[in-house]
C-alpha cells in the first residue's frame, strides 16, 4: 500500500500508461475506435462526459437532464431509421448490451415458449451468442451463401415454434455487407416472430449513404416486420465510449425489457437496461457529440468515410496478393490472401508502420482475413501506401510455419480435459508466456495467430480465456 499521490504524479502515471495504448485519434487505428477527426467536437464531448460522470441515470426523476438527453438522442436516431411516431428507444452502454436486451426482451415476451431460440446468420455478431449463453436461449445458426449475406430462404425455413427472434445485420461486422432484411423480416412477420436489425456499426452511416445516392438494401423501420434496431453512438456517431441505442417499433415491444422489483426493503428498482446505476457521462458525451456534429455534419463525415472505403476497397482489389472478401456496403473492408501471403504478417507489418488492422481467424471453410473499419479521419492514400509496403514485406518474410506435430495436437485437444498446467504450456508454446510464466504479447502476433488459426474455435476460446485470466491478476506471481 502507498499513500496518496500528488495530482502531478497521477497525471504523469496516466500519461505513461496511455503511451502503451493504441491511438484513438489520427484515423490509423482501424478497429475499436472511430475518429471523426474533429478535435473541437472531441474536446466538447469529453467536457460533457466529465461534467456528468457523477450523475446517475438510475432515477430519471432525480436526474431529469439525463432523461432529456436520452430522449433527444432517440429522436435524432428516429429520422435515421425511418422510425414511426410510435418508435421508442433506450440508451445502453454499448452494442453488446443493445443486442443482449433485444434477445432478453424477445425471450420474455414469450413466457409460453419453454425452450426459446433465435435464428441468426453465421455472420451475426458474437454478442448474440453471448445473449444465448446469458439468457438460456438456443442460437440456431444458418450458414450464409457465397455472397456472405444471410440466406433468406434458409433463415425462413429455420423458424419454428420455439423461435422468439430472427436477427439480421446492417452490415455484418466481419464481412461488411447488409443482409436481405426485407425478405427475412417478411418471413419473421408471417410467423409472428420479432425481427431485429443489428445496425450497431452501420446505423449512423447507411442512412447517409442512401442520401448520398448509394444503393443501400432497405433495413430500417420502413421495412415491414422489422421490430427493433440497434445502433451504436460510440461507433459512427463518433461519441465517446459507452453509448448505443436499442430502438423498438412501439412501446409494447419494449415492455418486457423493463425490470422492476419492489419486493425488498429498499427503493423500488426500475431499470430499462442491464445496468442500474448508470453514469451520466456517456449520455452527456453522446448528446454533446450529436448536437455538435448534427445532421449535415454526419452527412459530410459519412461522405468522407464512404469515399475512403471505396478508395481502399479499390486499392485492395488492385493489389497483388490480397482480394476483397466482398464489395463493402458500408465502411468495413475485409480482405483475404489471394496467393501465398500470410495476412497475419500483413497485420504485423501494418503495426510496424503505425496502422492497426484487425486480424480475423479462419472460420468454417473461410480463409483468415484482415479487417478495417474506416473512419472519416482515415487517409486512404496513406493507408494504401502502407498496405502495399506491408504486403511486400510479408511476402518476403514468407509463410509462418506451424510445426505439423503441434498442429495435429491443436486440432485434437479437447479444452474440457485441460488443466492449468496444460494451459501454461500452451501459452508458452504460443509465445504468450515465457518459460517463467511471465505473460505478455510478443512483438509479432503472426506466430500466435497462426497457431490459434489451426485450433478449432473451442480451443481458441479456452486458450485466450486462460491468457486473459492470467493477465487479470493484481499481483504478478511470486510478488
Ligand atoms: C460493434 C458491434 C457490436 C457490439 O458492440 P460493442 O459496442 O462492441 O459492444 C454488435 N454488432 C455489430 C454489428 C457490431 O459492429
Amino acid at each position: 500500500m502507498t499513500g496518496p499521490s500528488t495530482p502531478e504524479q497521477i497525471r504523469a502515471r496516466l500519461a505513461a500508461l496511455q503511451e502503451g495504448d493504441l491511438p484513438v485519434h489520427g484515423g490509423r487505428t482501424l478497429a475499436y475506435v472511430y475518429d471523426a477527426g474533429l478535435a473541437e467536437v472531441d474536446a466538447l464531448a469529453r467536457e460533457a462526459v466529465a461534467a456528468f460522470a457523477g450523475s446517475n441515470g438510475l432515477d430519471p426523476t432525480a436526474f431529469p437532464s439525463l432523461l432529456a438527453m436520452e430522449n433527444e438522442l432517440v429522436a435524432f436516431a428516429r429520422d435515421l431509421v425511418d422510425g414511426p411516431d410510435t418508435m421508442v428507444g433506450t440508451l445502453t452502454s454499448g452494442g453488446t448490451e443493445s443486442c443482449l436486451l433485444a434477445v432478453q426482451g424477445a425471450r420474455d415476451a414469450h413466457p409460453d415458449v419453454i425452450s426459446p431460440s433465435i435464428v441468426v446468420p453465421d455472420t451475426v455478431h458474437a454478442a448474440f451468442h453471448k445473449a444465448g449463453h446469458y439468457f438460456g436461449v438456443r442460437v440456431v445458426v444458418v450458414p450464409t451463401g457465397p455472397d456472405h449475406r444471410a440466406d433468406a430462404d434458409a433463415m425462413a425455413a429455420a423458424i419454428d415454434d420455439t423461435t422468439v427472434l430472427v436477427v439480421t445485420s446492417a452490415p455484418s461486422y466481419a464481412d461488411g455487407v447488409v443482409d436481405p432484411v426485407p425478405e427475412i423480416a417478411a418471413a419473421a412477420a408471417a410467423r409472428g416472430v420479432r425481427c431485429h436489425v443489428d445496425a450497431c456499426i452501420g446505423g449512423w452511416v447507411l442512412p447517409y449513404a442512401a442520401r448520398l445516392g448509394r444503393e443501400v438494401t432497405p433495413w430500417t423501420f420502413a421495412v415491414e416486420g422489422v421490430t427493433s434496431i440497434s445502433t451504436d453512438l460510440h461507433k459512427y456517431a463518433y461519441a465517446p465510449k459507452g453509448a448505443s441505442l436499442l430502438l423498438h417499433r412501439d412501446p409494447a415491444l419494449r415492455r418486457p425489457q423493463y425490470f422492476a422489483h419492489a419486493g425488498w426493503p429498499g427503493y423500488t428498482m426500475l431499470n430499462a437496461t442491464m445496468q442500474s446505476t448508470r453514469s451520466g457521462g456517456p449520455t452527456a458525451g453522446a448528446w454533446a457529440t450529436v448536437q455538435a456534429i448534427g445532421d449535415s455534419g454526419y452527412l459530410e463525415l459519412a461522405a468522407r468515410a464512404l469515399a475512403a472505403t471505396e478508395a481502399i476497397a479499390a486499392g485492395i482489389a488492385a493489389l497483388d496478393g490480397l482480394a476483397l472478401v466482398a464489395a463493402p456496403d458500408s465502411t468495413l473492408v475485409a480482405a483475404i490472401a489471394d496467393g501465398p501471403l500470410d495476412v497475419f504478417t500483413v497485420c504485423d507489418e501494418m503495426a510496424v508502420r503505425g496502422w492497426f488492422v484487425q486480424p480475423q481467424l479462419s472460420y468454417g471453410g473461410r480463409a483468415p482475413s484482415l479487417h478495417v473499419a474506416i473512419s472519416a479521419a482515415t487517409d486512404p492514400t496513406a493507408f494504401l501506401g502502407a498496405l502495399g509496403d506491408a504486403v511486400a514485406a510479408a511476402r518476403s518474410a514468407g509463410p509462418v510455419p506451424v510445426d505439423p506435430g503441434v498442429a495435429d495436437l491443436l486440432r485434437t485437444l479437447d479444452p474440457a480435459t485441460l488443466g492449468d498446467a496444460e494451459f501454461d504450456l500452451l501459452l508458452a508454446a504460443g509465445g504468450l508466456a515465457d518459460g517463467d510464466g511471465d505473460l505478455g504479447l510478443p512483438e509479432r502476433m503472426a506466430p500466435v495467430n497462426a497457431l490459434l488459426d489451426v485450433a478449432p474455435p473451442p480451443l481458441r476460446e479456452a486458450v485466450l480465456v486462460a491468457f486473459l485470466d492470467r493477465l487479470a491478476r493484481p499481483f504478478a506471481p511470486g510478488t
